[in-house]
């Protein structure tokens, strides 16, 4: 059997899957034939590390030292809009590191999203080697298609972390359709619509036999179950407000009760009209009476609430269309994964925006596995005529500050991957010894709004006059969207050396540096 896995690092669940040695995909069972972990990740009071199910079930009496939706901001930084949103949804204590990135602190104790998500990454090993019953140390490890550079090198970073090979990041939406497609000889244009926990994918892609073509992609890393379960939470919250005149908000543990049941409701209502949303002594009144929450939630109250996120997604997937330059009818098939695409307002949605019903070939929890062991066992095969070639796309302009401070960019959003870009640089001043630039990722025009992927310094730079030394730098964007980079003296050949640092986007001086050609 192999040792190379292929692992859904969800939002709120993961999954493992391998090939076997009778050439069908299985999932890794973890416990009691669930196949999924809880992406949580928890220290208890006595110092113990908790991950998966023990972490979650000790999540509500322990909601400060908790961590959930590690994924939501792997790879971020510290001070972005992004961080400063989600102190709003996490209840553990975020604080920022010296490089920038987003610590969780546990009293004295304080950890690296990258350190959290390595502990998810080595129980899903854990489970997996226990099931193979030998050592596992290589992975295909899939990411939102939205990712950007940092975040994807911070998932590699993770896997090394806990000495996993993470071989390939490949896009989540990609690896569905290769669960779609793989074994079927299909030629089909496909869209893969993923509403998971936490984030929504839109890509389309075409499918030539073993061939996965991206054609483009998109979504939010703002959108996804979480949302609709806040939207209970609030109506839940608000008509205890109105009733008792007590702001539940206040109250961790009470909060922690209501979002684990928020989302069990909703689950519920996926497949009823109504739900019972009992709480037995949530709160007290002041004077030392206990209060419960006991209301019913009808399905409708839910899609009313939760209308404008499902539009959001719609309004996403005509964009993403439009990029593609294809029709909703241009689709011989419409893939939803995610387990956000069992609510049936969802369902509805799409089958109105596309004009047919989704695919019922692939299963919204497990094709994403399933595709990152297919494609990991692909890699790894002798049979050249299994190999999957996977054609991808990058999912935003990746560039540099200009001297006005704006994007000026070297691969434009949807830009196929690999890819390399050569671009010329003179130098602005005389004796310029360095050259110094600021790489972005984003589609704001003003660099600095966008996610800075780091700063790179190019030294031993020939000298001569302002103007009169040029440097050909050469973008490298790897297959799995990762970018390096390398200069030359275009008139020596000298090759200039690199060193890169991610720093804050708050950095300010202007970076010295003219682009003379692209
Ligand atoms: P994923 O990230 O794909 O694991 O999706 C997890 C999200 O799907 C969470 O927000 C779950 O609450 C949600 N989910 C799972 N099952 C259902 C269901 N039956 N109905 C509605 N949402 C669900």
């Amino acid at each position: 059997m192999m040792d190379i896995i292929g692992i859904d690092l969800g939002t709120t669940n993961s999954c493992a899957a391998v090939m076997e040695d009778s050439g069908k995909v299985k999932l890794i069972p973890y416990k009691g034939g669930e196949y999924t972990v809880p992406s949580i990740f928890a220290i208890d009071d006595k110092g113990n590390e908790l991950v998966g199910n023990e972490a979650k079930r000790q999540w509500a009496l322990n909601p400060k030292r908790t961590v959930y939706g590690a994924k939501r901001l792997i790879g971020r930084e510290y001070s972005s809009h992004f961080v400063t949103k989600m102190h709003e949804y996490f209840t553990y204590d975020m604080v920022e590191g010296t490089e920038h990135n987003v610590l969780v602190a546990f009293g004295d104790r304080k950890l690296d999203l990258t350190e959290i998500s390595s502990k998810i990454l080595n129980k899903i090993r854990d489970v997996a080697q226990d099931y193979l019953q030998h050592p596992v140390s290589r992975a295909v490890v899939t990411v939102p298609a939205y990712f950007d550079d940092r975040q994807r090198q911070a998932v590699k970073q993770a896997g090394a972390l806990v000495d996993l090979d993470v071989v390939r990041v490949i896009n989540e939406p990609t690896a569905a359709a290769i669960a779609y497609g793989v074994g079927r000889n299909v030629n089909q244009k496909v869209a893969v619509y993923d509403l998971g926990g936490g984030t929504f994918d839109i890509s389309v892609i075409e499918i030539r036999n073993r061939v996965y073509e991206v054609k483009a992609t998109g979504g939010d890393v703002f959108l996804g179950g979480i949302d609709f379960d806040n939207a209970i939470i609030d109506h839940v919250v608000e008509e205890f407000q109105n009733k008792h005149g007590i702001d539940l908000k206040e109250d961790a543990i009470a909060t922690q009760r209501i979002k684990d049941l928020a989302e069990r409701t909703k689950c519920d209502l996926s497949s009823r009209a109504e739900a019972q949303f009992n709480i037995p002594f949530v709160t007290m009144t002041a004077d030392g009476q206990p209060l419960d929450i006991d209301m019913v939630i009808p399905r409708s109250t839910v899609e009313q609430l939760t209308m404008h996120l499902i539009e959001r997604t719609i309004e996403i997937t005509g964009f993403v269309l439009k990029d593609a330059g294809i029709k909703p009818s241009d689709l011989d098939e419409v893939l939803l994964v995610g387990g956000m695409t069992r609510w049936p307002a969802v369902q509805k949605a799409v089958s109105v925006y596309f004009g047919r019903a989704p695919s019922k070939h692939v299963h919204p929890d497990e094709a994403v596995a399933i595709g990152a062991a297919t494609f990991a066992w692909s890699l790894e095969s002798d049979a050249v005529d299994q190999r999957i070639t996977l054609l991808d796309v990058i999912p935003m302009a990746i560039g540099i500050e200009d001297a006005d401070g704006k994007l000026h960019h070297i691969f434009e959003r949807n830009a196929p991957v690999p890819n390399q870009k050569k671009v010329l640089f003179t130098t602005s001043y005389d004796d310029q010894a360095e050259l110094a630039m600021r790489i972005y990722q984003g589609e704001q025009e003003q660099a600095k709004v966008n996610t800075l992927l780091g700063e790179f310094l190019f030294s031993g730079i020939r000298q001569g006059q302002s103007g009169e030394v040029r440097v050909d730098v050469v973008f490298d964007l790897s297959q799995e969207g990762i970018l390096t980079m390398s200069a030359e003296d275009r008139d020596t050949h000298a090759q200039m050396t690199t060193s890169v640092k991610v720093v804050s986007s708050e950095s300010n001086g202007e970076p010295p540096i003219t682009v003379a050609d692209t």
